[in-house]
């Protein structure tokens, strides 16, 4: 399997370019670490709409879970087309400008077909997953879907084959002019703390 994803129209920036990476390894690292992500799709009336949910991946897949009546998994019957983004923050950025102002990120963009995942073992597969993001063992440590509960849950499956990676990092950007100006500048880091996993 190639390390890379092949680069489309769609996950072409028209800036920034060189911020741009189709490397695998930083998107599934990405997609592991942020803890949800952001679904767009053209929704159920035709307009589009965008739904913050939890995610999981699976080697080159993306599992979504949502209520068999909710507008993904309305959408998913039919398979859709998405296009799913996950961010992962590392810091705020001063600059002594206004216009240099800027965050620190690390963010992937996956473009695809997004469809209901309709065998039973790899369905299982996915809910496992997901519990397993909350906590390492945590599908050991809790009562599996019983049938009824199984039969609500839409999972949704999203190949990861058209995706991008964009990241900044590192001091702000300053203009030689302003180097001199009194105003404090840097980077105030952010991390997401989780404390007391069960
Ligand atoms: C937390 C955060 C804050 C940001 N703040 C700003 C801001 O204030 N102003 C600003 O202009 N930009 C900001 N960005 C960057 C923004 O996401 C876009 O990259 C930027 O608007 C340039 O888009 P474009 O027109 O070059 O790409 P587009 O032409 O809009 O996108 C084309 C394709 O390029 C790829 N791509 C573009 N952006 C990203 C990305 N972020 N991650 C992965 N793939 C990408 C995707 O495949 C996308 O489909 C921020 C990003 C993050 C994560």
């Amino acid at each position: 399997m190639s390390a890379l994803f092949n680069q489309t129209d769609r996950t072409t920036p028209r800036r920034s370019k060189d911020r741009i990476d189709y490397a695998k390894a930083p998107a599934y690292q990405i997609l592991d670490e942020a803890l949800f992500c952001d679904v767009a799709f053209v929704g159920p009336g035709g307009s589009p709409q965008v739904i913050p949910t939890f995610h999981a991946r699976l080697g080159n897949t993306v599992y979504l879970h949502g209520s068999t009546g909710s507008s993904l998994g309305l959408a998913a019957k039919e398979g859709f087309d998405v296009c799913l983004t996950a961010t992962v923050v590392d810091g705020l950025v001063y600059a002594k400008s206004w216009f240099h102002h800027s965050m620190n990120f690390r963010s992937v963009i996956v473009h695809g077909k997004a469809t209901l995942v309709t065998d039973a073992h790899d369905n299982w597969l996915a809910m496992r997953a997901l519990i397993e993001r909350m906590s390492i063992g945590r599908s050991e440590r809790s009562r599996e879907p019983n049938q009824k509960e199984g039969a609500a849950a839409a999972i949704i499956a999203l190949p990861l084959e058209e995706a991008s990676v964009k990241a900044r990092s590192g001091p702000p950007v300053e203009d030689p002019e302003d180097e001199d100006l009194p105003y404090r500048n840097g980077v105030a880091e952010v991390t997401t703390v989780v404390s007391g996993r069960l």
